[in-house]
């Protein structure tokens, strides 16, 4: 058996350059070349998840499969790699803290004062082992979240210096990626952030063994070569990351420098063959020639921010690629939809995604959305809170139930016919309570969703603490708005369409966290399918 080997990705000059993309596009190349590889987060923030944070603040909350609420990061590590992330895979200073902590408490440590190393360090390098206890990978690729120079980063820096001295130089590298900022009054690219950067990680003892420059303009070899001299970098381990259309180019590029190649050989690892890449080519080629062009309306109550519904946005790119079809998503905000502007705003469109969401600001601009989607035969996705708007809006507009609401919003509704689930009534805590990752459902035969995945059993990630209502399922049959996805142990409501409209489903649960490149979600491309007409 092999060793493990491990790659950790750090960041300089600024947040936002990329990691996750560089991480995933590297495991990509990796993977295509035979390695089974997993990408693992560490983030410094002292929440314990993601899962009780604004996306405002963070982006979306990814969900995995099997229901760790993470950054958004492992979905782009599950779309380039089509292989699921685990509770592992994302790791928090507050978690590792909390682990700490809880064996204090329990007299782990007794007689030992408790400390930041070797204690933390400890459990760091615990968890980035973790992610591939019993041989599961070849190598683990770790990012790390935030920037070299950080307070919050350092104990993780540390954790990468001892790991590097502890497994050998040919078991662990790290990558560093920089900004190489263009200054236009000069016509030049500058260096001096990257080796001020450089600079600052060789103070907390680590030489980076390769470094990506993020760059807005193609760098030519003199100033790639001035960066790794001054750096202590090979040449050819000096790689740029020129911006680009789509991030699922990334790779491409990568490979076009041999990033690959250079992290093999740094590993010891043999290069056997050239990397299988025919799908990914073949997806790029679809991407970028398509022969329909659609526009998608997203209403959301985050739209300011588009990262807060990276998934979907992702899975749009999916979908468009296999239906050929370039689609214009555009996003728009549930608060500032009306009863009188509802048409004004949605004309045009050739499809609606109601977005998932909590709380009520914004919900009675997108129960108007579904009922402007079901009575002008708009082809429409309502996805989770979407979805439990469209049951408000049928039961208030069709069942007459005036009022009918979800108890999230009005607990005191006559026609509560979305309610908390039994098991969430007793919950106070909010964090990692939902009904969080992955539960099996049930399609009926010749429904759209059926026809959209062509199986019966499906399982799908959740992330939500309100159901349809059993009570009123009867009414709605009778007036047809279906349930045709059923969870086959909870007997509770996934999907529910109105057969009589071109194409109308809700689901309960979330399709964008596992839609990938090489399998987009089936829902996103039958939805696609039907907005193109
Ligand atoms: N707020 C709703 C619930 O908790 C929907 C959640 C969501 O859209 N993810 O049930």
């Amino acid at each position: 058996m092999r060793d493990v080997k491990y790659v950790f990705v750090t960041g300089g000059v600024t947040s936002s350059l990329g990691k996750g993309i560089i991480s995933a596009s590297l495991a990509k190349l990796l993977q295509a070349r035979g390695y089974s590889v997993t990408i693992q987060k560490l983030d410094p923030y002292i929440n314990v998840d993601p899962g009780t944070l604004n996306p405002y603040e963070h982006g979306e909350c990814y969900v995995t499969l099997d229901g760790a609420e993470t950054d958004l990061d492992l979905g782009h590590y599950e779309r380039f790699l089509n292989v699921p992330t685990s509770q592992e895979n994302n790791v928090t200073t507050g978690r590792i803290y909390q682990s700490v902590i809880n064996k204090e408490r329990k007299g782990d440590y007794l007689g030992k004062t408790v400390q930041v190393i070797p204690h933390i360090t400890d459990e760091i390098k615990r968890r980035i082992k973790l992610v591939s206890s019993g041989n599961k990978f070849d190598i683990v690729i770790t990012e790390i979240g935030g920037t070299v120079g950080d307070i919050e980063s350092l104990p993780y820096i540390e954790s990468v210096r001892q790991l590097k001295w502890e497994l050998g130089a040919q078991n662990c590298i790290v990558i560093h990626l920089t900004l190489v900022p263009y200054l236009s009054s000069t016509g030049e690219s500058k260096t001096k952030p990257t080796q001020h950067s450089v600079k600052e990680l060789l103070e907390t003892g680590i030489q980076p063994d390769v470094l990506v420059l993020r760059t807005e303009r193609h760098l030519n070899e003199d100033l790639k070569r001035k960066v790794a001299l001054f750096c202590n970098v090979e040449e050819s381990a000096v790689i740029e990351s020129v911006d680009v259309s789509t991030i699922y180019e990334v790779p491409i590029k990568m490979l076009d420098q041999g990033l690959d190649n250079t992290v093999l050989r740094k590993l010891a690892l043999p290069i056997e063959s050239e990397p299988l890449l025919t799908e990914w080519r073949e997806f790029l080629t679809k991407l970028k020639n398509p022969k329909h062009a659609i526009k998608v309306g997203l209403v959301g109550k985050y739209v300011e921010l588009p990262d807060a519904y990276k998934s979907i946005a992702e899975s749009f790119i999916h979908s468009g690629a296999v239906n050929e079809c370039e689609i214009d998503v555009v996003y728009i905000h549930s608060e500032d939809i009306t009863e009188k502007n509802v048409s004004d705003r949605l004309s045009g469109l050739n499809g609606i995604l109601v977005a998932p969401g909590f709380g009520s600001r914004g919900i009675d601009g997108k129960i108007l959305t579904a009922k402007y989607a079901r009575e002008n035969n708009i082809p429409f996705l309502g996805i989770c809170l979407g979805m439990q708007c469209a049951v408000i809006e049928f039961a208030r507009n069709v069942l007459m139930l005036e009022g009918a609401h979800s108890t999230e919003i009005n607990h005191k509704t006559k026609y509560p016919v979305i309610d908390l689930m039994e098991e969430q009534k007793s919950i106070i805590d909010k964090g990692g309570t939902m009904r969080l990752g992955g539960y099996k459902c049930v399609l009926t035969k010749n429904s759209k969703a059926y026809k959209s995945y062509r199986k019966i059993e499906i399982i799908e990630r959740h992330r939500h603490r309100y159901e349809f209502n059993d009570k009123y399922l009867n009414e709605f049959k009778n007036h047809g708005m279906v349930p045709v996805g059923i969870n086959p142990e909870s007997n509770l409501v996934e999907i529910i369409e109105i057969p009589d409209h071109k194409w109308f489903v809700g689901v309960q649960f979330h399709p964008e966290y596992s839609s990938t490149v090489v399998n987009p979600h089936p829902l996103f491309v039958n939805f696609v399918k039907a907005c193109i007409g």
